[in-house]
């Protein structure tokens, strides 16, 4: 190496050694003729000391230096007058006082100031991502990624799983997104899709008998641009046979209790709390409820089906369902007017508003609709008391609730609501396993077509199946959805069952999901699995705002990257190489 030591190493017990450093400068500072220059690496920062009495031609030089030059030198290591040592960084103690230095690489003028905190827009922070990366905060990102990484590795591998790789040139796996494609050249007309996620192909490993499959995989898929989401990201996927919904629990609260305890030193309390999938709608109006505040939903629909307002009587008679949520102590008419505006943005025809006023009397455009009586019960039911403001909606669930859930996390935001401290895991179950496609009406997966149904429900597959149940699950952190996973189909006709039930034909079930049929008709052991996000997971460990910022090169929220400038077009050699020709507007 060209250095002896790195700069997060030297304390007081290397006082007097001559050392060599290597790094990039940082910051320097003239003080009273003597120039210091802090060198930074990975793994911290070294003050040296150039004393111009000593050697005033090094001296010149280093002042000549740049931040980002990176350079090396060599001195002798010594202690640092008490009024200048620094407890906060850990070569605090000490510095060297250089009598060498040799510049190996000059920075040019740079697009943006290393040094300086995040002061760069971020379309330039991707495009000179190389140099973004170098600051600290960026890197101790990538540090914590690679810990969690380690940490489920660790705990896998001692849980008797293998890690295997999967083909990122594959066919179609359905996830519910738009496929990246990849034209065939040697195949002209033939495409390979990337992966959705592996989903068929760790299924297939349990098919070949190998029990226990883990893989740190990349997962691509082709989604309208939104904010914290990426073209590709990468997931913890795994899989088990002879498994049931426990078992892949316990297993993925192992793997995180490791990761948070070599991340952040925490022991995370086992085993996290569960919640079904019609709890989390009917209180959170959410299925990845966050359950660090209140505000919670109350299911009103009795109470407003029984007055006199035509559009809750109606909801009810065609067995839509009505929620609340209690603004304590009222809102300003600018707040309303937002929740309401919130509320039809996503769908409800609109946001009733009660204010509870003295002796528990009701105001508000609907109030008039409510007896004395059905006004108290209102109050009973959602616990709102004098000053408060009961927001209601009314129509189909669960979409309703959803509304709801909106103006849940709204109001928690406008109030500035205290949210309970550190990490609240939870388990969903119990999803539905189709949900209503709002364009057709007809059922699509809940979370793909491999997910079991639930045996008591199976008869309902072609007659009602938006009353079947699955044995899906979902792990949800502080309200954000970490990862989906289930218990799996492993008979070929319910497969076939499954899959016609969303619409896909004979001849489609034959063409695209031939070969995995085949598979599952030689003797199958059952199996269960799950697929958490690793960008998400190490989003929420270092707690920084954007995701962008745990992944070493991202891409922008239009799936672009500035850094490389891809997507980009290509020669019309390639093109005709793969047999294809273009059909956009110039
Ligand atoms: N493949 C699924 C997904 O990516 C996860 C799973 O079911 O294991 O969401």
């Amino acid at each position: 190496m060209l250095r002896t030591h790195t700069r997060g190493e030297l304390t007081a017990a290397n006082e007097g050694e001559r050392v060599t450093l290597c790094g990039f400068v940082w910051k320097s500072r003239d003080l009273g003729g003597l120039l210091f220059i802090d060198l930074r690496d990975r793994y911290g920062f070294t003050q040296v000391v150039f004393d111009p009495v000593v050697d005033s031609v090094l001296t010149k030089d280093a002042a000549a230096l740049h931040g980002e030059d990176v350079v090396e030198v060599t001195g002798v290591v010594r202690l640092r007058p008490g009024d200048m040592r620094r407890e906060d960084i850990k070569t605090g103690e000490i510095e060297v006082r250089a009598d060498c230095l040799r510049v190996l690489s000059r920075a040019a003028r740079l697009p943006f100031l290393v040094a300086e905190e995040e002061t760069a827009k971020e379309p330039l922070r991707l495009k000179y991502r190389y140099l973004d990366l170098r600051r600290p905060p960026m890197q101790w990102n990538l540090e914590i990624r690679h810990v969690t990484i380690n940490a489920i590795r660790q705990y896998l591998n001692s849980r008797g799983f293998l890690e295997i790789e999967t083909p990122i040139l594959m066919k179609s796996t359905p996830e519910g997104a738009r496929d990246y494609l990849v034209p065939s050249r040697v195949h002209k007309g033939n495409f390979y899709a990337l992966p959705q996620s592996p989903q068929m192909y760790k299924q297939l490993l349990m098919v070949a008998g190998l029990d226990r499959y883990y893989q740190i995989a990349r997962c691509f898929r082709d989604e309208d641009p939104r904010v914290d989401r990426q073209p590709e990201f990468t997931q913890l996927d795994l899989e088990m046979s002879f498994a049931e919904e426990d078992d892949v629990f316990e297993v993925t609260e192992g793997a995180f209790a490791g990761v948070f305890r070599e991340t952040l030193g925490y022991e995370l309390p086992l085993p996290f709390p569960r919640m079904t999938y019609h709890e989390a709608m009917n209180r959170y109006g959410r299925d990845k409820p966050d359950v660090r505040f209140g505000f919670e939903l109350t299911d009103v629909t009795e109470v407003c089906g029984e007055s006199e307002s035509a559009v809750f009587k109606k909801t009810v008679e065609e067995g839509g369902r009505v929620f609340a949520v209690v603004a304590p102590g009222g809102l300003s008419r600018k707040e309303a007017d937002e929740l309401e505006k919130l509320a039809k943005d996503e769908g409800a025809a609109g946001l009733a508003f009660f204010k509870v006023e003295d002796g528990g009397k009701l105001a508000g455009a609907l109030a008039k609709f409510f007896t004395p009586a059905l006004s108290e019960r209102l109050l009973t039911v959602t616990g709102a008391e004098r000053g408060d403001t009961i927001l209601a909606a009314a129509g189909p669930f669960p979409a309703t609730a959803e509304v709801m859930g909106s103006v849940r996390l709204a109001l928690a935001e406008m109030t500035g609501v205290q949210k309970a401290s550190g990490w609240h895991f939870l388990w969903v179950t119990d999803f539905p396993l189709f949900e209503e496609d709002p364009e057709t009406g007809g059922p699509v997966p809940s979370h793909h077509p491999f997910t079991s149904p639930k045996p008591e429900d199976i008869e309902y597959l072609e007659t009602d199946p938006l009353r079947v149940m699955s044995r899906a699950y979902d792990i949800v952190l502080n309200g954000v959805e970490l990862g989906s996973g289930s218990v799996r189909i492993f008979e070929p006709e319910l497969q076939r069952r499954v899959l016609r039930a969303v619409g896909v034909t004979d001849e489609e079930i034959e063409e695209r999901f031939g070969f995995f049929l085949e598979a599952l008709s030689y003797g199958v052991p059952p199996h269960a699995g799950i697929a958490p996000g690793i960008d998400r997971l190490v989003w929420l460990i270092c707690g920084v705002i954007g995701i962008r910022d745990v992944i070493a090169f991202p891409k922008t929220t239009e799936a672009t990257s500035p850094l490389d400038g891809s997507p980009s077009p290509v020669s019309p050699t390639q093109l005709r190489e793969l047999g294809l020709s273009l059909d956009i507007d110039e």
